[in-house]
């Protein structure tokens, strides 16, 4: 960790004023808003298990009032007529602000959601570089492009759709925010944005940066709290949306697109995943090792793209187990605020009780538990630590055919390309593999073949702005994020004809 990231790890003055907020409230139109009920709900910090915010829990009516607060700035704010390269220069300005107080977010972001601090850096640097990226991209785009068809004269026009909807996890929530709202501001939409109940401080803090510096119009963009069976439902159930985008969970995913689908709104779900690391023969064990227990621990093993079923090389399988238990048990597990700490605490107690769960499970199937993992102290916090834990066995295992989210792999061996690429198929999710070889042939073979969105050569979780990124099967539907076709997304065509 650098030594800049460990003087920030004192909360800034900022920070503490937006924490002593006595309740946090929605932000819709403009305006800071609470419940009609006055209900309010808890935000804990996961690293020393302490509330840190009260914030207000909205209810149907509530959201209802954002929805229609996005749809009137759609009408009249100007926002969506604005000319591209205005509306980009304020992308870009909302960039700057952000990165301006990026310690300030990433303090939010770490205390919000028990990131370690550096990571939570990164997360906000890349919100800010998604702005920029998009802002670029809508500058440079083609909003009508001609189609040379015979006797006809075509062309496809490009508009923005109106009001859209994001709900998000807890995992990554600024990073999150960035994917979801750059392409559709960028594309001239206005927003409503519901962040995970667990983690809703960063989305807030940015309402307030907007808000202070007047960078977008009342009502382009509303943030609105509560809990997804309240909030989330009553967003994913308003017709008033032109289009919608989830991230989370497959179950309530499905819950999202029957919503949306009862209402013919367009619905993009990003979901979990079960991903795998098929790693030959041929590889540096050590260094191989290495970067998957980076990997797994990254965030706790929080992360839908992680590899969590490692597929080894029975000729190098007994190696590289013990080079993997090694680094896992030296992983240094502490308050994610510290300067040293490697790995935080899960996101709250759920989360550790599904965790340990799994573990339990895995082994009551016939798994071997080789790394045992379990509940993790940390001295003078009482915050929601796991230790990280690796599994062997048979693939047909609760353990290898079920998202844990939590640092915990499955390990098994494999004898030749085919059957290597079969395990790794082998899985109702579709979102990230990765193959690792010094045989590049091989490896391009063996990625493009995997039965996922993004197949990865020699890393894993590589996600770079440019490229599509998203899942299949029970990883999600309705595209992805981070690329053109994303700002595409949040474009509606229309088709132009006349015959000639
Ligand atoms: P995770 O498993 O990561 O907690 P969830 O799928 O439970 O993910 O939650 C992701 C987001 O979906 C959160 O913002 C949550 O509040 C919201 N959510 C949960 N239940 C519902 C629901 N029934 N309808 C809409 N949104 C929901």
């Amino acid at each position: 960790m650098s030594t800049s990231v460990e003087k920030k790890a004192e909360l800034s003055p900022e920070v503490v004023r937006f924490l002593n907020t006595s309740v946090h409230r929605s932000y819709v139109g403009g305006r800071w808003v609470e419940a009609a009920d006055g209900e309010t709900f808890d935000v804990v910090d996961p690293g020393s298990g302490k509330k840190i915010a009260t914030v207000t829990s909205l209810k149907k009516a509530d959201v209802d009032k954002a929805v229609d607060a996005a749809a009137d700035a759609f009408k009249n704010s100007g926002w969506a007529t604005m000319p591209i390269p205005e509306r980009c220069a304020i992308l870009h300005r909302i960039a700057d602000a952000v990165e301006k107080q990026i310690h300030n977010f990433a303090q939010i972001e770490s205390l919000d959601c028990g990131k370690i601090y550096a990571q939570a850096v990164a997360d906000i640097q890349n919100f800010v570089d998604t702005f920029r990226y998009f802002a670029d991209l809508a500058q440079a785009f083609n909003y009508r492009s001609v189609i040379a068809v015979k006797h006809h004269e075509a062309w496809v026009a490009r508009h923005p759709w109106g009001p859209c909807g994001f709900i998000i996890p807890w995992n990554f929530p600024f990073l999150l925010a960035g994917w979801g709202l750059a392409p559709a501001l960028a594309a001239g939409n206005t927003c409503v944005l519901k962040p995970a109940e667990d983690t809703p401080l960063s989305a807030l803090y940015l309402c307030h940066v907007l808000q202070e510096q007047e960078l977008l119009p009342s009502g382009v963009l509303n943030v609105v709290t509560g809990f997804g069976e309240t909030a989330g439902a009553a967003l994913s159930s308003n017709p008033k949306f032109r289009r919608m985008s989830f991230t989370g969970s497959p179950e309530v995913g499905r819950l999202v697109a029957e919503s949306c689908g009862r209402n013919l709104v367009p619905v993009k779900c990003e979901l979990g995943g079960k991903g795998a690391a098929v790693i030959f023969e041929d590889v540096d064990i050590a260094a191989t090792a290495e970067k998957l227990v980076q990997a797994i621990t990254f965030h706790s093993g929080q992360v839908c793209c992680d590899a969590t079923r490692w597929l080894v090389h029975r000729d190098i399988y007994s190696d590289f187990v013990d080079e993997c238990i090694t680094r896992m048990k030296s992983v240094q597990i502490g308050y994610p605020m510290d300067p040293g700490s490697q790995m935080g605490p899960l996101v709250n107690a759920k989360q550790v009780s599904r965790v340990l769960g799994y573990l339990k499970k895995g082994v009551a199937e016939g798994a071997d538990l080789i790394l045992e993992g379990g509940a993790a102290t940390v001295p003078g916090k009482s915050g929601f630590y796991v230790k990280p834990a690796l599994l062997a066995g048979s693939l047909n295992n609760v353990a290898a055919r079920e998202e844990i989210f939590g640092p915990v792999a499955f390990i098994a061996p494999f004898s030749s390309e085919d059957e290597g690429l079969q395990l790794a198929n082998d899985t109702e999710y579709g979102l990230g593999n990765s193959v690792w070889s010094q045989d590049l042939a091989r490896c391009a073979r063996v990625a493009e073949n995997f039965r996922s969105g993004n197949g990865w050569i020699n890393a894993h979780n590589v996600i770079v702005h440019g490229v599509p990124y998203g899942g299949i099967g029970k990883s999600g539907m309705g595209g992805g994020v981070v690329s053109p076709d994303t700002l595409n997304d949040y474009l509606r065509p229309i088709s132009v004809v006349r015959p000639l």
